[in-house]
């Protein structure tokens, strides 16, 4: 069998979003190495593409009309036998950075691929049933639109995704529980003593855990079917710009669709010489499936998974130590929220190294380099949380000619739009926060695009949230952010050290902080850090969203005591001395 190759806008200078004006060939016409495939046409010229090689045009991705630039693909084709697939003439100097997307104009109903017998025809197939996925299944439901939503269902997923299977709500089962453990241990300086043994029953807080799991799937499930789309189980790839292959076990069908979502996620990445094994180098899925508190567990990575579960570990028993690369705790994130983490932890008796890799782990001992030295760290399990990356390589996208970035993302516009117009993608495939929220309201743009509804996705505020002790978060632009958005940012910082509501609560390590234009008194961005701020960043959120100003909050009346006034205090001193 002669090879498939996907030829792709060359290099032809310094242009984005030029029209193709011609096609000047179609599936099945056989092409000669430097013929003329398309004529693109910018301001300044028009040019011809050839092909870079022989052989029989098998799919065709642009049309008349079409909005390319370089390493869009234009066709796929079938090489004469013997030839080679010669390197692509964009993949090596592809960039890293986000690339802007211009849809296609619409592409005429690809037909099914030779030999394949399509078994139904649906207006919209969804592929993946996580936040994203669901939640646009339920919108284009609510719309009247037939849909059929794919999950392949397995270990650690099915209807809900990793967020529902093994991410948030597993997780904050355990560090929930943690919490409530540890805080009986705080409370003998209330007076309050324990005089029997406190034990921890890993196994059965893991029964209790599948439990919410379950009836959880049970409503997402109903929610989907009752708003009117389908679930089927199976693998899904694509075969073709609208055709669909969905594997369960033995079983394989073709469906034929005219829009498309993806909506695959991401799973954790796995580093060189720590291969994760299920037992004792584990993921987040599988630290999170645990039936008995490991004695020492290395943390590797000191991003929010890491210290999510390393804090609930550490309360749960566990002796427990963070390695982290760069030099700070949540890294990329803002430096005033590592700040109380990092007391907390001091604490609790986490320890940290900052600045340090583990290069390996061998016979219980995990091996650190840091600073041009080495050291070991006893180990019973390591914990490897340093990032997650998008499940895109093994869907059919290259089929339908779907663009992805050198790190596997999928870069979509603001209506969730990939480079193929009619086929979307939202949540972890795509570039942003990896947050269960972000994915859900994606889908729902993406749902109501596909409606023919005038919908977008704007990410001013997208609340980020970190479940650690204190808890941490934050919405909308910090300081250096604003400034570079052209605002005259200011901030100010509230302690919680002297909020009564945080003292009664024993938890007055934290700050709220909100940043604001100088000029307008604009609320740009608020961040949190202690108490429940994981639960009280929304509503600052929505004031950020509808452009309120800093005197709208200090004008609302918020309830005392609680640690939510806080926000309104900051906003009070200052909007009262401005007066
Ligand atoms: P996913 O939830 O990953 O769902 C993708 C689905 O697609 C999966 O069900 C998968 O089985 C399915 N799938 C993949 N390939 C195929 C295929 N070929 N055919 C059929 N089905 C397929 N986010 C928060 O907002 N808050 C939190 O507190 C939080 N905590 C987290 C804690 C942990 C430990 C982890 C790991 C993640 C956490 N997240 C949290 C992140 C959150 O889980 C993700 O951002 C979210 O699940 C992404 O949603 P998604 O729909 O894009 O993808």
């Amino acid at each position: 069998m002669s090879e498939l190759y996907q030829v792709k806008v060359p290099d032809l200078g310094d242009f984005k979003d030029i029209e193709v004006v011609e096609v000047l060939v179609k599936v099945g016409d056989e092409v000669k190495k430097d013929q003329s495939i398309i004529v693109i046409e910018s301001e300044k010229a028009t040019m011809d593409v050839p092909s870079p090689e022989s052989g029989v045009v098998e799919k065709l991705y642009v049309q008349v009309g079409s909005k390319v630039q370089k390493g869009f693909p234009i066709l796929s084709l079938r090489l004469s036998e013997g030839r080679a697939a010669p390197p692509s003439p964009v993949a090596a100097e592809a960039p890293s950075a986000p690339v802007a997307v211009s849809p296609s104009a619409p592409l005429p109903k690809a037909p099914p691929p030779a030999g394949i017998s399509v078994s139904r025809r649906v207006r919209l197939a969804v592929l993946g049933g996580g936040p994203g996925g669901y939640e646009a299944a339920i919108r284009t439901g609510q719309l009247g639109i037939e849909t059929l939503l794919v999950e392949r269902s397995g270990p650690g997923t099915g209807i809900g995704g990793v967020c529902l299977h093994s991410g948030c709500i597993p997780s904050k089962a355990l560090i929930d529980t943690a919490h409530h453990l540890h805080h009986v241990r705080e409370l003998e300086e209330r007076g309050v003593s324990v005089l029997g043994e406190i034990r921890v029953d890993l196994k059965k807080l893991q029964q209790w855990k599948r439990g919410i799991i379950d009836k959880l799937r049970s409503y997402i499930e109903q929610a989907v079917q009752g708003a009117g789309a389908k679930i089927q189980k199976g693998e899904g790839r694509l075969l073709s710009p609208n055709h669909l292959e969905i594997t369960d076990g033995g079983k394989k069908e073709v469906v034929e669709f005219e829009n498309l979502i993806v909506a695959t996620g991401s799973r954790a990445i796995e580093l060189p010489g720590l291969s994760f094994d299920g037992k004792t180098v584990l993921d987040a899925r599988a630290a999170l499936d645990l039936e008995e508190v490991p004695r020492w567990l290395v943390v590797v990575g000191g991003g929010y998974i890491g210290l999510e579960l390393g804090i609930a570990f550490k309360k749960l028993g566990a002796k427990v130590t963070v390695v982290e690369l760069q030099n700070q705790l949540l890294p990329g994130g803002d430096e005033a929220l590592a700040r109380p983490l990092a007391r907390r932890l001091q604490q609790l008796g986490v320890e940290v190294h900052l600045g340090a890799k583990v290069e390996k782990f061998v016979s219980g001992m995990a091996h650190v380099s840091k600073a041009g030295s080495t050291f070991e760290i006893p180990a019973s399990h390591l914990l490897v949380a340093v990032g997650r990356r998008p499940n895109t390589e093994k869907i059919g996208l290259d089929a339908a000619g779907v663009q992805v970035d050198p790190k596997g993302f999928i870069p979509a516009s603001e209506k969730k739009q990939t480079n193929v117009s009619h086929i979307y993608a939202i949540g972890d495939v795509t570039h942003g926060p990896a947050l269960a929220h972000k994915a859900s309201a994606e889908g729902v743009v993406a749902a109501e695009v596909i409606g023919g509804l005038p919908a977008a996705f704007d990410n001013k505020a997208i609340p980020a949230v970190v479940f650690t002790d204190p808890e941490l978060s934050y919405v909308g632009m910090n300081d250096a952010e604003a400034k570079n958005a052209g605002f005259s940012p200011k901030s100010i910082t509230v302690p919680n050290r002297g909020l009564g509501r945080a003292m009664a609560a024993g938890e007055s390590e934290g700050f709220a902080r909100l940043t604001y234009d100088e000029n307008s008194g604009a609320l740009l961005g608020a961040a949190l850090a202690g108490g429940p701020a994981t639960d009280m960043i929304g509503g600052l959120g929505a004031l950020v969203e509808m452009g309120a100003n800093i005197e709208d909050l200090s004008l609302t009346i918020f309830p005392h005591p609680t640690f939510s006034e806080q926000a309104m205090i900051a906003a009070q001193r200052v909007a009262h001395k401005k007066k």
